[in-house]
């Protein structure tokens, strides 16, 4: 530990910790990743996520428990806040980036079996720590970062996070006081009656920080108004910092704000200070984006209403890469996108879909897994061809699409996945051949980028400007390539293969105004500057088809 120690200080690395206290959801994987937008125009800054549970990755949970699985180019399915990471910073984050408990654990035990310790006993403390610290050295110094910023899950007092918090506060020991910039973010309610916001919880929660060591170089007070300076004063005085240190995480309508308000309120300054930096931030691109955004959702007279149609619209965090997508392509396009949740388990006929999408511009059905809410996901689909509603399938949303077209266009009328029926005579969907001999649930999906290639002369490749597509993929199933030629007889497009021709990645129709879909998720790689292709042309084929072409 000691010689990397030595590289890191050499290199001169600094650390941001960000920690979180009184409520989760206050927005912590916003807060570090608008703080490593500041800094990312200069310098190469690195986000590490902390999570407490002891799954191996999100990969095995519901969406509804923990939101949306994102997955990277490597294949590693993570937190979703590495969703913001990238979205913010620019970056193609790694699996590594994400500690679990049951990677931690699963570390050391592997550790100890190998004998690594022989002769000692294996202590939370000092081994797990060392543990973790080691992991955030290793990608400091791996990455060849300036600055690392490590979010801790959670909130302070939670039994899960202990140890990263304990682990995150000998990193000042390790590496000098003067290279770790420790957050704490906090949340400053304005009761109802009491009519003013109340700094309590802050103090009390700064105190449990406290307690563990840490002495928070800035606390971000997460609020509907900004806090006024009496109030700054009062923290400050209480929780042992500069009155300048305290930040409103002021209440927006767009995440997107966030990086422009710490910049507002001298984050970057207040960094740079602690770190003896020179930085600059350079937000301009960035403000042109949101402001045309910000106008799109509060002023604009054209609106579409795009149907997001799944199973887990109970949260909709379960599909935060969709939504966002939508909001990138709305900032380069001259409209504002309102989204219908509809929820295709309550859908059962044609017509209970009918109703679902009375009044709707354009149709996502996302990914998705099972047989809940599937057969109200084809009537969704069945809808949208018949009636040219401009339509974007997503991963299940291609399968079911296909399915779809199968069943009413070729005839096939049983015509099904394996995933949902076993027995069906036409398995238009079938398990990808690779994958039939695999057991375990945990990271054996088709994961992370896969390259394309495009059809000259269709939709996607319009879209795409390429014959070489890369997206990002997680799935298990594909479009059984023994129906490839009754459905392209009967007018489905395969716009894109991969590269040994036998995966469907894209397809379309090309009759319709807009009706494509992909195998792989290309919400993910969706960012401000710039939006999913697939996503930027179904807002712009609902918005032309709506307020006609010179809109
Ligand atoms: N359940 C499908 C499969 O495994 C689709 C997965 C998804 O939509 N991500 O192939």
């Amino acid at each position: 530990m000691k010689d990397k120690l030595d590289e890191i200080k050499k290199n001169n690395i600094k650390f941001i910790v960000v920690t979180g206290g009184v409520i989760s959801g206050l927005g912590k994987g916003i807060a570090s990743a608008s703080i490593g937008k500041l800094f990312s125009n200069e310098y190469k800054v690195v986000p590490i996520k902390c999570d407490g549970y002891l799954n191996i990755d999100p990969g095995t949970m519901n969406p509804i428990e923990h939101g949306e699985v994102f997955v990277l180019d490597d294949g590693g399915e993570v937190d979703m806040d590495f969703g913001h990471y990238e979205r913010f910073l620019n970056i193609s984050a790694k699996i590594k980036w994400n500690l679990t408990m049951g990677k931690v654990y699963k570390g050391i035990l592997d550790k100890e079996r190998k004998g690594d310790f022989l002769g000692k006993t294996v202590q939370l403390i000092p081994h797990v720590t060392n543990h973790i610290k080691d992991w955030f050295y290793d990608i400091a110094l791996e990455e060849k970062a300036n600055i690392v910023i490590i979010e801790v899950g959670g909130t302070v007092g939670d039994m899960e996070n202990e140890l990263y918090i304990e682990a995150t506060r000998q990193l000042k020991n390790d590496l000098g006081r003067e290279n770790v910039f420790y957050v704490h973010l906090t949340y400053i309610p304005i009761p109802n009656g009491v009519n003013e916001p109340k700094s309590k919880p802050t103090q009390q929660s700064v105190k449990l920080l406290n307690e563990r060591g840490i002495w928070p170089d800035m606390i971000i007070g997460r609020c509907q108004e900004y806090i006024p300076e009496q109030l700054k004063e009062k923290i400050a005085n209480f929780c042992n910092v500069s009155k300048e240190s305290i930040v409103t995480g002021v209440d927006v309508d767009s995440v997107y704000k966030i990086p422009i308000e710490f910049k507002e309120q001298n984050v970057d300054d207040t960094i740079n200070a602690k770190f003896k930096l020179t930085h600059n931030a350079d937000l301009e691109k960035w403000k042109h984006l949101v402001e045309s955004l910000s106008y799109n959702m509060n002023g604009q007279k054209k609106v579409i209403t795009i149907a997001i149609c799944g199973k887990y619209t109970r949260l909709e965090d379960s599909y935060a890469s969709v939504v966002e997508a939508l909001m990138h392509s709305s900032a380069h396009l001259d409209c504002k996108v309102n989204i219908k949740w509809v929820e295709t388990t309550k859908i059962e006929t044609l017509d209970d879909a009918k109703k679902a999408l009375a009044g709707i511009d354009g149709i996502i059905v996302p990914g998705g897994f099972g047989s809940r809410g599937v057969e109200g996901k084809v009537k969704i689909i069945h809808c949208a061809r018949e009636n040219d509603i401009p339509f974007l399938g997503i991963c299940y949303g291609l399968q079911l699409a296909v399915i779809e077209f199968a069943r009413n266009v070729c005839g096939l009328t049983d015509a099904n996945s394996t995933e949902i029926d076993k027995d069906t005579t036409n398995p238009v969907v079938d398990i990808l051949p690779e994958q039939i001999t695999i057991t375990e649930k945990g990271g054996t999906m088709r994961l992370g980028a896969y390259e394309a290639n495009i059809k000259k002369g269709t939709k996607i490749f319009e879209l795409y400007e390429s014959e070489k597509v890369s997206e990002r993929h997680r799935h298990r199933y594909e479009v059984n390539p023994e129906f490839h030629k009754i459905l392209s007889d009967k007018g489905l497009v395969f716009s894109g293969l991969s590269p040994n021709g036998k995966l469907v990645e894209f397809i379309e129709l090309p009759e319709k105004t807009y009706f494509v879909g992909t195998q792989a998720h290309p919400e993910l790689k969706s960012s401000l500057t710039k939006p999913a292709p697939m996503f930027y042309g179904l807002v712009l084929s609902a918005v032309t088809k709506k307020f006609g072409k010179n809109n």
